[in-house]
């Protein structure tokens, strides 16, 4: 980004952001306040994994939040999958793709309708109740352990940890947020607040069952935001409408 004279940084954290399409105020801990005709938001999303002791260490190194970020290392291996209700099917999808020794550990009482307790049954994939206390160990050597005294020995974990989208912002503007916390966005990447686009894991299409929280979506929602929005500034300082 530096190699472009007409790009400036600044990394100080958004506390606030204010005005209508054509005079934003962007409020930066601080800094002065900057202005801008436009505004691209890309807050992200924040994980909030199972409070499990050792999880937080391992997030993204031996515990996965996401088969399609890490399945194809994980093929093949022993894998734990920590999550109750949910963590079901996550379990059944990685025993399906990638690996034939799943073990679904709920941290409690199962919750478990007997539709997808029999589905976990006929593919093979044990269910351990008992709470954990803690998680040991590396990829490739983790330890599980269980209150009941058991222990798990693992190569990874996955864990859909609930998350929180980064929309701080765009709740400030009174853009609409989508039932599960996403910032709703049009194809161009718009919000439904003029001269505010959304990308990344925090925007989502409201069509769409889940976000797409990739890193090639991300950057594609980015250069179509970009685009899109150019177009519009040049197009409304043209003396005419034009067509198309
Ligand atoms: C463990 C892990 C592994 C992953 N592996 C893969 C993978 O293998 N492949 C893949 O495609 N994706 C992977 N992902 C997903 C990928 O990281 C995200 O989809 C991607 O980073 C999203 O980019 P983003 O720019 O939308 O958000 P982010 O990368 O989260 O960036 C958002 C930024 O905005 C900042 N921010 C938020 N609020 C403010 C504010 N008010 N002021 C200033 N800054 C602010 C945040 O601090 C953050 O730096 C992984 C994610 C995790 C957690």
């Amino acid at each position: 980004m530096d190699a472009y004279p007409t790009v400036q940084r600044r990394t100080g954290r958004v506390a606030e952001v204010s005005g209508t399409a054509g005079d934003f105020a962007v409020r930066l801990e601080g800094c002065p306040v900057e202005r801008a005709r436009r505004l691209v938001l890309a807050g992200g999303q924040v994980d909030v994994p199972e409070d499990v002791p050792g999880l937080a260490q391992r997030w993204g190194s031996s515990v996965f939040h996401c088969p399609f970020c890490h399945g194809f290392e994980t093929t093949g291996k022993t894998l734990a999958v920590l999550g109750n209700g949910v963590g079901a099917m996550l379990a059944a999808y990685v025993r399906d793709r990638f690996s034939d020794d799943v073990v679904l550990c709920t941290n409690g009482p199962a919750e478990m309708s007997a539709p997808v307790a029999d589905l976990m049954a006929q593919r093979g994939i044990a269910v351990r109740d008992s709470p954990i206390v803690a998680l040991e160990g590396e990829l490739g050597a983790l330890t599980v352990r269980f209150v009941d005294g058991g222990e798990l020995a693992r190569d990874a974990m996955y864990h859909r940890a609930p998350t929180r989208p980064g929309n701080g912002l765009a709740v400030q503007l009174g853009a609409t947020i989508l039932p599960d916390g996403f910032v709703q966005v049009d194809e161009f990447g718009r919000t439904t607040v003029p001269g505010v686009s959304a990308v990344g894991d925090a925007a989502q299409l409201p069509a769409l069952p889940d976000g797409l929280t990739l890193v090639g979506p991300g950057a594609a929602d980015g250069v179509r935001a970009a685009v899109w929005l150019d177009q519009e500034l040049f197009r409304s300082e043209l003396p005419f409408t034009p067509g198309g």
